[in-house]
């Protein structure tokens, strides 16, 4: 099987799980437990705070809660700080973060916020002067992702942060980095000393399922969101699930002490798939190209065929990618990224995202290459929009902009 579906979710790397069993097996006490026993327990949490901290360039390990997902890590940073700040009603966000984002923020519009969803140009950019005429006296909180995980288009979060700081400094800058945290830099005393709270999930770079990061910078007005025990200094209640919480650590550890190589490997496979796709394959463009990209994801539309066609006929292969499009209540829905993005629509119906982790090989990739030029050939044979004896599409397609 070949999985290049590592934006959705990632393989759990071997050291990870091997740090976890203790915590499932001998070491199963309830941290908060006074005796003994359930010291060791507590100290790995402790520890993996740290190990967090550090490397998010934290001032305090308290700064780090651990949660049980990004998406439980967004609620609580957009809830929590409209909660915490009810005076200002006003949010900015994009129409192309994740639906964790943007379904919050439609949930807030139905209890009175208004909310700004910034638009992208064709490569997937946000106008940095759209951005600042947003701000406004009233705005309560800027929600902006760091890479988007359909196109893997990065957002510069630093300057975005920086403008906003020396506009407003109560405005609260939440980053939504699930899709980078391990890839990319990310220094909360560095390039992110502007940003308040950040968000993240184990399981984008080979930790479980089920475990999240949620970074809350100190001073920030959050108010809690998952309200019971005192766990994570009475910030985030329920009993803390130790052996992930361990292996989250442990593979943002393991990520940071082979970073250089495997993201220098993972470009380079990246690079050849979409350079041979483009070479070899007719009316194929890549969403995203020309500006700065997470180097693991590959966007590709391929004109005239639709991706879930795409989509079989790889898992036919044993290769595992996804579409840009999501199947909604019966009715196939395009990406609201590549619609946002202006893709034409004969091309975002038939987008493919191919995202690769360090497990990825080039033989992996070398078989993609060879299957995948076949399976578009065939799909377009049966396209009504493609003229098969010719190469081309018929006379009367047209590709346009955005529009159905
Ligand atoms: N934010 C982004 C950018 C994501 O890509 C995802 C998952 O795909 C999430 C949030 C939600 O992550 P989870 O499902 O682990 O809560």
């Amino acid at each position: 099987m070949i999985y290049l579906d590592n934006n959705a979710t990632t393989a759990v790397a071997p050291e990870v799980l091997d740090a976890m069993l203790p915590f499932l097996r001998e070491e199963y006490f309830n941290p908060s437990s006074m005796y003994e026993a359930a010291k060791p327990a507590k100290h790995a949490i402790d520890n993996a705070r740290k190990t967090v901290a550090d490397m998010f360039g934290a001032a305090q390990a308290s700064e780090v809660l651990f949660t049980s997902c990004a998406t439980e890590s967004v609620n609580t940073a957009i809830f929590g700080a409209t909660r915490a700040n009810p005076n200002r009603k006003h949010i900015i966000t994009t129409a192309v973060e994740h639906p964790a984002v943007i379904e919050s923020c439609r949930e807030l519009e139905r209890v009175g916020y208004e909310v700004t969803y910034l638009g992208v140009d064709r490569q997937g950019n946000l106008s940095l002067g759209e951005f600042v005429r947003s701000l406004r006296p009233d705005t309560l909180m800027v929600a902006i992702m760091h890479a988007n995980n359909e196109t893997g288009v990065v957002f510069p979060i630093e300057r975005l942060a920086r403008v906003v700081k020396e506009t407003d400094p109560n405005i609260v800058f939440f980053c939504d980095a699930t899709q980078t945290v391990t890839k990319l830099p990310i220094r909360m005393d560095g390039n992110f000393r502007n940003v308040d709270i950040l968000a993240c999930s184990g399981h984008k770079f080979h930790a479980p399922k089920g475990v999240g990061i949620l970074y809350l910078r100190r001073g920030t007005r959050c108010r809690t969101f998952m309200i019971g025990g005192h766990q994570e200094f009475g910030r985030r209640g329920g009993t803390e699930n130790v052996a992930f919480i361990v292996g989250i650590a442990k593979a943002m550890e393991i990520a940071a002490a082979t970073h250089d190589a495997d993201m220098k490997r993972i470009a380079r496979l990246r690079d050849e798939l979409e350079q041979e796709i483009v070479r070899r394959i007719p009316y194929v463009e890549i969403n995203g190209a020309g500006t700065e990209r997470m180097a693991n994801t590959l966007n590709v539309a391929i004109h005239f065929i639709e991706g879930e066609g795409i989509l079989y006929q790889l898992s036919e292969k044993n290769i595992c990618a996804s579409s840009g499009s999501a199947c909604t209540s019966g009715s196939l829905e395009p990406s609201h990224v590549l619609s946002a993005m202006g893709v034409p629509f004969t091309a975002k119906h038939g987008s493919v995202r191919f995202s690769l982790s360090r497990y990825t090989t080039e033989t992996e990739i070398d078989f993609v290459l060879q299957e995948f030029p076949t399976i578009v050939d065939h799909l377009r044979r049966l396209s009504p929009y493609w003229n098969y004896a010719e190469q081309k599409p018929r006379a009367a397609t047209l590709i346009t902009e955005g529009g159905q």
